[in-house]
Protein backbone atom coordinates (compact mmCIF):
# COMPACT_ATOMS: atom_id res chain seq x y z
CA UNK A 1 0.00 0.00 0.00
CA UNK A 2 0.96 3.46 -0.51
CA UNK A 3 0.35 6.95 1.54
CA UNK A 4 0.49 10.16 0.36
CA UNK A 5 1.27 13.09 2.24
CA UNK A 6 1.15 16.62 1.63
CA UNK A 7 3.79 17.96 3.64
CA UNK A 8 7.20 16.59 4.11
CA UNK A 9 8.04 18.11 7.32
CA UNK A 10 8.70 16.34 10.78
CA UNK A 11 5.46 14.82 11.17
CA UNK A 12 5.32 13.14 8.01
CA UNK A 13 8.72 11.77 8.64
CA UNK A 14 7.54 10.33 11.59
CA UNK A 15 4.35 8.87 9.76
CA UNK A 16 6.86 7.48 7.68
CA UNK A 17 9.60 6.15 10.04
CA UNK A 18 6.13 4.18 11.68
CA UNK A 19 4.99 3.29 8.38
CA UNK A 20 7.97 1.78 6.80
CA UNK A 21 7.49 -1.84 9.83
CA UNK A 22 3.76 -2.20 8.00
CA UNK A 23 4.80 -2.44 5.06
CA UNK A 24 3.99 0.80 3.42
CA UNK A 25 5.33 3.11 0.83
CA UNK A 26 4.97 6.98 0.85
CA UNK A 27 4.80 9.80 -1.60
CA UNK A 28 5.00 12.57 -0.31
CA UNK A 29 4.16 16.39 -2.16
CA UNK A 30 6.21 19.27 -0.72
CA UNK A 31 7.79 22.39 -2.50
CA UNK A 32 11.24 21.86 -0.76
CA UNK A 33 13.75 19.41 -1.27
CA UNK A 34 15.27 19.80 2.22
CA UNK A 35 12.16 18.87 4.04
CA UNK A 36 12.98 15.93 6.55
CA UNK A 37 10.40 13.22 4.85
CA UNK A 38 10.99 13.68 1.33
CA UNK A 39 13.89 11.44 1.69
CA UNK A 40 11.99 8.99 2.86
CA UNK A 41 9.69 8.11 0.05
CA UNK A 42 8.59 9.51 -3.44
CA UNK A 43 9.18 13.13 -3.63
CA UNK A 44 6.78 15.00 -6.06
CA UNK A 45 8.48 18.32 -6.17
CA UNK A 46 6.46 21.24 -6.01
CA UNK A 47 3.48 23.35 -4.98
CA UNK A 48 0.56 21.94 -3.14
CA UNK A 49 -1.97 23.58 -5.46
CA UNK A 50 -0.32 22.27 -8.43
CA UNK A 51 -2.89 20.38 -10.43
CA UNK A 52 -0.75 18.10 -12.29
CA UNK A 53 1.34 16.65 -9.21
CA UNK A 54 -1.99 16.08 -6.90
CA UNK A 55 -3.43 14.33 -9.95
CA UNK A 56 0.35 11.98 -10.03
CA UNK A 57 -0.61 12.05 -6.06
CA UNK A 58 -4.36 10.70 -6.07
CA UNK A 59 -3.24 8.29 -8.41
CA UNK A 60 0.30 6.76 -7.20
CA UNK A 61 -1.22 6.71 -3.57
CA UNK A 62 -4.06 4.40 -2.09
CA UNK A 63 -4.93 7.23 0.00
CA UNK A 64 -4.32 10.60 1.31
CA UNK A 65 -3.13 12.21 4.14
CA UNK A 66 -1.71 15.40 5.75
CA UNK A 67 0.65 16.93 8.31
CA UNK A 68 -0.43 20.52 8.26
CA UNK A 69 -4.10 22.08 8.21
CA UNK A 70 -3.74 25.31 6.39
CA UNK A 71 -4.07 23.06 2.84
CA UNK A 72 -6.16 25.35 0.24
CA UNK A 73 -10.08 24.15 0.56
CA UNK A 74 -9.53 23.94 -3.11
CA UNK A 75 -6.70 21.31 -2.94
CA UNK A 76 -8.49 19.30 -0.43
CA UNK A 77 -12.04 19.28 -2.75
CA UNK A 78 -9.78 18.50 -6.09
CA UNK A 79 -7.66 15.36 -4.12
CA UNK A 80 -11.61 13.96 -2.54
CA UNK A 81 -12.49 14.29 -6.26
CA UNK A 82 -9.77 11.76 -7.03
CA UNK A 83 -9.31 9.53 -4.12
CA UNK A 84 -9.83 8.68 -0.80
CA UNK A 85 -8.18 11.76 1.83
CA UNK A 86 -8.46 11.64 5.40
CA UNK A 87 -9.12 13.36 8.00
CA UNK A 88 -12.11 14.79 5.56
CA UNK A 89 -12.35 18.42 3.70
CA UNK A 90 -15.15 18.82 6.53
CA UNK A 91 -12.68 18.70 9.53
CA UNK A 92 -9.90 20.62 7.57
CA UNK A 93 -12.17 23.80 7.15
CA UNK A 94 -13.62 23.64 10.47
CA UNK A 95 -9.74 23.95 11.95
CA UNK A 96 -8.65 26.05 9.17
CA UNK A 97 -10.81 28.74 10.79
CA UNK A 98 -10.66 29.81 14.45
CA UNK A 99 -14.37 31.29 13.94
CA UNK A 100 -16.27 28.34 12.32
CA UNK A 101 -14.01 26.56 15.08
CA UNK A 102 -15.72 27.91 17.91
CA UNK A 103 -18.72 27.95 17.08
CA UNK A 104 -18.78 24.00 16.31
CA UNK A 105 -16.75 23.65 19.93
CA UNK A 106 -20.35 25.44 21.06
CA UNK A 107 -22.58 23.33 18.42
CA UNK A 108 -21.47 20.45 20.53
CA UNK A 109 -21.58 21.87 24.18
CA UNK A 110 -18.12 21.96 24.27
CA UNK A 111 -17.07 24.95 26.56
CA UNK A 112 -14.60 27.83 25.07
CA UNK A 113 -13.23 31.36 26.55
CA UNK A 114 -15.74 34.12 25.10
CA UNK A 115 -14.95 35.01 21.74
CA UNK A 116 -16.71 37.60 19.20
CA UNK A 117 -16.18 37.56 15.39
CA UNK A 118 -13.95 41.06 14.46
CA UNK A 119 -14.32 42.16 10.66
CA UNK A 120 -13.67 46.13 11.70
CA UNK A 121 -12.09 48.44 14.53
CA UNK A 122 -15.93 48.94 15.83
CA UNK A 123 -16.19 45.25 15.82
CA UNK A 124 -13.12 44.93 18.57
CA UNK A 125 -14.61 48.12 20.29
CA UNK A 126 -17.64 46.87 20.83
CA UNK A 127 -16.52 43.48 21.61
CA UNK A 128 -14.33 44.18 24.27
CA UNK A 129 -17.14 45.88 26.75
CA UNK A 130 -18.36 42.39 27.09
CA UNK A 131 -15.33 39.67 26.47
CA UNK A 132 -13.47 42.40 29.31
CA UNK A 133 -9.26 42.54 29.50
CA UNK A 134 -6.77 40.83 29.18
CA UNK A 135 -8.29 38.88 26.12
CA UNK A 136 -6.20 38.02 22.47
CA UNK A 137 -6.90 38.86 19.10
CA UNK A 138 -6.07 36.02 16.85
CA UNK A 139 -6.51 35.64 12.67
CA UNK A 140 -9.32 33.81 11.84
CA UNK A 141 -6.87 31.58 9.39
CA UNK A 142 -3.13 30.68 9.46
CA UNK A 143 -2.50 30.84 12.84
CA UNK A 144 -0.06 28.31 14.68
CA UNK A 145 2.32 28.09 17.31
CA UNK A 146 1.41 31.88 18.49
CA UNK A 147 1.38 33.58 15.14
CA UNK A 148 -0.99 36.04 13.98
CA UNK A 149 -1.91 36.83 18.34
CA UNK A 150 -1.79 39.91 19.75
CA UNK A 151 -3.11 40.07 24.05
CA UNK A 152 -4.71 42.95 24.48
CA UNK A 153 -4.27 44.49 28.18
CA UNK A 154 -6.31 48.06 27.90
CA UNK A 155 -8.72 50.05 25.36
CA UNK A 156 -5.34 51.83 24.01
CA UNK A 157 -3.61 48.58 22.44
CA UNK A 158 -7.10 48.04 20.45
CA UNK A 159 -6.29 50.23 17.75
CA UNK A 160 -2.77 49.60 17.39
CA UNK A 161 -3.66 45.55 17.56
CA UNK A 162 -5.94 45.70 14.47
CA UNK A 163 -3.16 47.66 12.55
CA UNK A 164 -0.73 44.93 13.21
CA UNK A 165 -2.79 42.27 12.35
CA UNK A 166 -3.42 43.92 9.38
CA UNK A 167 -7.16 44.24 8.99
CA UNK A 168 -7.90 40.62 8.56
CA UNK A 169 -10.83 38.51 9.68
CA UNK A 170 -10.33 37.50 13.05
CA UNK A 171 -11.89 36.75 16.45
CA UNK A 172 -11.26 37.97 20.01
CA UNK A 173 -11.30 35.94 22.36
CA UNK A 174 -11.04 36.22 26.22
CA UNK A 175 -7.30 35.73 28.02
CA UNK A 176 -8.41 32.32 30.14
CA UNK A 177 -6.09 32.60 33.62
CA UNK A 178 -5.36 28.54 33.49
CA UNK A 179 -4.01 26.11 35.76
CA UNK A 180 -2.39 24.27 32.73
CA UNK A 181 -2.71 23.26 29.22
CA UNK A 182 -3.67 19.87 28.09
CA UNK A 183 -4.30 18.10 25.21
CA UNK A 184 -6.41 14.55 23.91
CA UNK A 185 -5.53 12.38 21.40
CA UNK A 186 -7.56 9.89 19.97
CA UNK A 187 -7.32 7.97 16.45
CA UNK A 188 -10.80 6.78 14.65
CA UNK A 189 -11.01 4.28 12.13
CA UNK A 190 -13.82 4.07 9.10
CA UNK A 191 -15.66 1.35 10.67
CA UNK A 192 -15.90 3.64 14.02
CA UNK A 193 -13.42 1.75 16.28
CA UNK A 194 -11.91 5.24 18.78
CA UNK A 195 -8.88 4.55 21.22
CA UNK A 196 -7.81 7.48 23.21
CA UNK A 197 -4.54 8.54 24.75
CA UNK A 198 -3.60 9.44 28.20
CA UNK A 199 -3.87 12.87 28.47
CA UNK A 200 -0.53 15.41 27.94
CA UNK A 201 0.29 18.28 29.95
CA UNK A 202 2.03 20.72 27.64
CA UNK A 203 3.76 24.16 28.56
CA UNK A 204 4.06 26.37 25.85
CA UNK A 205 6.60 29.03 26.04
CA UNK A 206 5.76 32.32 23.55
CA UNK A 207 2.93 30.12 21.99
CA UNK A 208 5.12 27.42 21.14
CA UNK A 209 5.27 24.22 23.11
CA UNK A 210 8.19 23.05 25.03
CA UNK A 211 7.37 19.78 26.85
CA UNK A 212 4.48 17.38 26.88
CA UNK A 213 4.44 14.92 29.76
CA UNK A 214 1.32 11.48 29.74
CA UNK A 215 -0.91 11.97 32.61
CA UNK A 216 -2.01 8.57 33.29
CA UNK A 217 -5.47 8.35 35.41
CA UNK A 218 -5.90 12.12 35.05
CA UNK A 219 -8.98 13.49 36.90
CA UNK A 220 -10.12 15.04 33.84
CA UNK A 221 -9.61 11.68 31.43
CA UNK A 222 -13.06 10.79 30.60
CA UNK A 223 -14.23 14.47 30.46
CA UNK A 224 -11.59 15.37 27.66
CA UNK A 225 -12.54 12.09 26.22
CA UNK A 226 -16.31 12.50 25.58
CA UNK A 227 -15.45 16.39 24.20
CA UNK A 228 -12.89 14.59 21.43
CA UNK A 229 -15.49 11.77 21.10
CA UNK A 230 -18.43 14.22 20.62
CA UNK A 231 -15.87 15.96 17.78
CA UNK A 232 -15.06 12.50 16.49
CA UNK A 233 -18.57 11.40 15.48
CA UNK A 234 -20.08 14.30 14.59
CA UNK A 235 -17.09 14.96 11.72
CA UNK A 236 -17.42 11.09 11.21
CA UNK A 237 -13.64 11.76 11.37
CA UNK A 238 -11.23 8.98 10.01
CA UNK A 239 -7.10 8.93 11.64
CA UNK A 240 -5.45 10.59 14.68
CA UNK A 241 -6.78 14.43 16.24
CA UNK A 242 -5.86 16.42 18.80
CA UNK A 243 -8.03 18.55 20.88
CA UNK A 244 -5.84 21.38 22.86
CA UNK A 245 -7.77 22.24 26.36
CA UNK A 246 -6.94 24.90 29.33
CA UNK A 247 -8.15 23.06 32.38
CA UNK A 248 -9.57 26.43 34.78
CA UNK A 249 -10.02 24.75 38.54
CA UNK A 250 -11.25 21.33 37.40
CA UNK A 251 -13.44 22.50 34.48
CA UNK A 252 -12.19 22.28 30.51
CA UNK A 253 -12.20 24.77 28.14
CA UNK A 254 -11.29 24.00 24.20
CA UNK A 255 -8.70 26.18 22.62
CA UNK A 256 -8.34 24.56 19.26
CA UNK A 257 -7.97 21.08 17.41
CA UNK A 258 -5.44 19.86 15.04
CA UNK A 259 -6.71 17.24 12.39
CA UNK A 260 -4.01 15.54 12.54
CA UNK A 261 -0.83 13.58 14.49
CA UNK A 262 0.62 16.50 16.74
CA UNK A 263 3.49 17.87 18.94
CA UNK A 264 2.04 16.88 22.08
CA UNK A 265 1.49 12.96 21.06
CA UNK A 266 5.40 12.92 20.23
CA UNK A 267 5.83 11.00 23.40
CA UNK A 268 4.01 8.12 22.46
CA UNK A 269 6.88 7.03 20.09
CA UNK A 270 8.84 5.00 22.90
CA UNK A 271 6.00 6.05 25.78
CA UNK A 272 2.99 4.38 24.20
CA UNK A 273 2.03 0.58 23.37
CA UNK A 274 1.11 2.28 19.51
CA UNK A 275 2.34 5.53 18.47
CA UNK A 276 0.30 8.25 17.37
CA UNK A 277 2.09 7.90 13.72
CA UNK A 278 1.43 4.28 13.80
CA UNK A 279 -2.65 4.67 14.99
CA UNK A 280 -2.88 7.47 12.48
CA UNK A 281 -1.85 5.16 9.58
CA UNK A 282 -3.54 1.92 10.48
CA UNK A 283 -6.68 4.20 10.88
CA UNK A 284 -6.85 5.94 7.76
CA UNK A 285 -6.15 2.49 6.26
CA UNK A 286 -8.84 0.48 8.07
CA UNK A 287 -6.58 -1.37 10.14
CA UNK A 288 -7.24 -2.33 13.76
CA UNK A 289 -6.17 0.06 16.09
CA UNK A 290 -3.50 -0.13 18.50
CA UNK A 291 -3.41 0.08 22.21
CA UNK A 292 -2.77 3.45 23.30
CA UNK A 293 -1.27 2.29 27.13
CA UNK A 294 1.45 4.53 27.99
CA UNK A 295 4.66 2.13 28.86
CA UNK A 296 6.18 3.65 32.64
CA UNK A 297 6.43 7.30 33.12
CA UNK A 298 6.86 9.92 29.55
CA UNK A 299 7.13 12.55 27.96
CA UNK A 300 8.70 15.18 25.57
CA UNK A 301 10.87 17.90 25.08
CA UNK A 302 11.40 19.78 21.96
CA UNK A 303 14.68 21.67 20.59
CA UNK A 304 14.12 24.94 19.41
CA UNK A 305 16.30 26.41 16.91
CA UNK A 306 19.20 24.22 17.57
CA UNK A 307 20.13 20.76 19.07
CA UNK A 308 23.32 19.79 20.82
CA UNK A 309 25.21 16.69 19.29
CA UNK A 310 23.78 12.67 20.23
CA UNK A 311 26.38 12.23 22.29
CA UNK A 312 25.65 14.93 24.93
CA UNK A 313 21.81 14.00 25.02
CA UNK A 314 22.11 10.51 24.84
CA UNK A 315 24.16 10.49 27.73
CA UNK A 316 21.37 11.09 29.77
CA UNK A 317 19.62 7.91 30.76
CA UNK A 318 16.39 7.40 29.38
CA UNK A 319 16.16 9.72 26.13
CA UNK A 320 15.50 9.18 22.76
CA UNK A 321 16.86 11.53 20.35
CA UNK A 322 14.65 12.34 16.88
CA UNK A 323 16.50 14.96 14.79
CA UNK A 324 14.06 16.40 12.08
CA UNK A 325 16.86 16.69 9.86
CA UNK A 326 16.73 20.51 9.45
CA UNK A 327 18.93 23.23 9.76
CA UNK A 328 19.59 25.32 12.94
CA UNK A 329 17.37 28.62 12.64
CA UNK A 330 15.83 30.90 15.70
CA UNK A 331 12.41 29.48 16.97
CA UNK A 332 12.75 26.59 14.64
CA UNK A 333 11.91 23.07 15.74
CA UNK A 334 14.42 20.98 14.86
CA UNK A 335 14.51 17.65 17.27
CA UNK A 336 12.79 16.28 20.04
CA UNK A 337 13.85 13.79 23.16
CA UNK A 338 11.26 11.26 23.70
CA UNK A 339 11.89 10.59 27.50
CA UNK A 340 10.65 7.12 29.33
CA UNK A 341 10.75 5.23 32.38
CA UNK A 342 9.62 2.54 34.60
CA UNK A 343 10.49 4.84 37.10
CA UNK A 344 9.20 7.71 38.58
CA UNK A 345 12.07 9.47 40.00
CA UNK A 346 14.36 8.20 36.73
CA UNK A 347 12.25 9.94 34.34
CA UNK A 348 11.98 13.32 36.21
CA UNK A 349 15.70 13.45 36.45
CA UNK A 350 16.00 13.25 32.87
CA UNK A 351 13.32 15.57 32.14
CA UNK A 352 15.18 18.18 33.91
CA UNK A 353 18.40 17.52 32.12
CA UNK A 354 17.43 17.80 28.47
CA UNK A 355 14.98 20.49 29.49
CA UNK A 356 18.37 22.47 30.80
CA UNK A 357 20.04 21.05 27.50
CA UNK A 358 16.76 22.40 25.47
CA UNK A 359 16.88 26.02 27.26
CA UNK A 360 20.46 26.62 26.58
CA UNK A 361 19.81 26.18 22.59
CA UNK A 362 17.21 28.54 22.48
CA UNK A 363 18.69 31.16 24.49
CA UNK A 364 22.07 31.28 22.74
P1 LIG B 1 -3.01 28.71 19.66
O1 LIG B 1 -2.29 29.12 18.43
O2 LIG B 1 -4.43 29.18 19.73
O3 LIG B 1 -2.86 27.24 19.93
O4 LIG B 1 -2.26 29.40 20.88
C1 LIG B 1 -0.93 29.08 21.23
C2 LIG B 1 -0.75 29.22 22.73
O5 LIG B 1 -1.07 30.57 23.15
C3 LIG B 1 -1.69 28.35 23.56
O6 LIG B 1 -1.20 27.03 23.68
C4 LIG B 1 -1.67 29.11 24.88
O7 LIG B 1 -0.46 28.88 25.59
C5 LIG B 1 -1.70 30.55 24.42
N1 LIG B 1 -3.12 30.99 24.30
C6 LIG B 1 -3.89 30.94 23.18
N2 LIG B 1 -5.14 31.38 23.41
C7 LIG B 1 -5.18 31.73 24.71
C8 LIG B 1 -6.20 32.27 25.59
N3 LIG B 1 -7.44 32.57 25.14
N4 LIG B 1 -5.87 32.49 26.89
C9 LIG B 1 -4.62 32.23 27.36
N5 LIG B 1 -3.62 31.74 26.60
C10 LIG B 1 -3.88 31.48 25.29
Amino acid sequence: MKVGILGGGQLARMLALAGVPLGLEFIILDPSTESGAVRLGEHLHGAYDDKALLTTLAEKADVVTYEFENIPSQVAAFLTEKTTVYPCANALAVAQDRFVEKNFFHQLNIPTAPFANITCLVDLQQAMTTIGYPAILKSRRMGYDGKGQIVLKTEDDLAPAWESIQGVASIVEGFVAFNREVSMLAARSPKGEVVFYPLSENKHDHGILRVSEAKQNDPLQQKAQDYVDCLLKKLDYVGLIALELFEVEGELLANEFAPRVHNSGHWTIEGAETSQFENHLRAILDLPLGSTKARGFTGMVNFISDVPDAETILSIPNTHLHLYDKSARKGRKVAHVGIRSDEQAQFSAALQSVMTLANACDDA
